[in-house]
């Protein structure tokens, strides 16, 4: 079993998308372990976006995740990861395909819903960034 940070950002809680993202996930059998709603301090922010920093869509993606409050999920399953990417679709949301998260609710490469860890070592190092009692 492994497990995945999921975050329903701000555009995804402030559209009532919060309990569609959490019964997706639940239906395909993975299971929640942590969950929170809280808004993002501008330096967690650019913690978790580190790998981005130099990219020229940095501070938008910055105000846009600090902009308001986010669900932050620990999700926990057998290959978690892929298994959540698989269920919220590409990061552009118009190459997303439908029946996928992204596929099916949004159409703006920054305000597409969801975040989950993209391998191991960041899942490790974001769960750890969210849930520091978790770890
Ligand atoms: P996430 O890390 O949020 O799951 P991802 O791994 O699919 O998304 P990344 O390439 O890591 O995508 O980009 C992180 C986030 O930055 C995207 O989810 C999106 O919100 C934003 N982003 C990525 N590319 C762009 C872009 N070209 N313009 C604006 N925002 C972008």
């Amino acid at each position: 079993t492994e497990r995945t940070l999921v975050l329903v950002k701000p555009d995804g809680v402030s559209r009532g998308l919060v309990g569609e993202v959490i019964t997706r996930l639940e239906r395909k059998g993975l299971r929640l372990v942590a969950a929170e709603l809280r808004t993002l301090d501008r330096e967690t922010a650019e913690t978790h976006y580190a790998e981005h920093r130099e990219r020229p869509f940095f501070a938008d993606l910055v105000e846009f995740i600090t902009g308001g409050p986010l669900m932050a999920l620990v999700v926990e399953g057998p290959r978690a990861i892929e298994a959540f990417r698989a269920l919220a679709g590409a990061t552009d949301p118009v190459k997303a395909g439908p029946g996928t998260i992204r596929g099916d609710f949004a159409l703006e490469v920054q305000n597409n819903i969801v975040h989950g860890s993209d391998s191991p070592e960041s899942a490790e190092r974001e769960v750890t960034l969210f849930f520091p009692n978790l770890a």
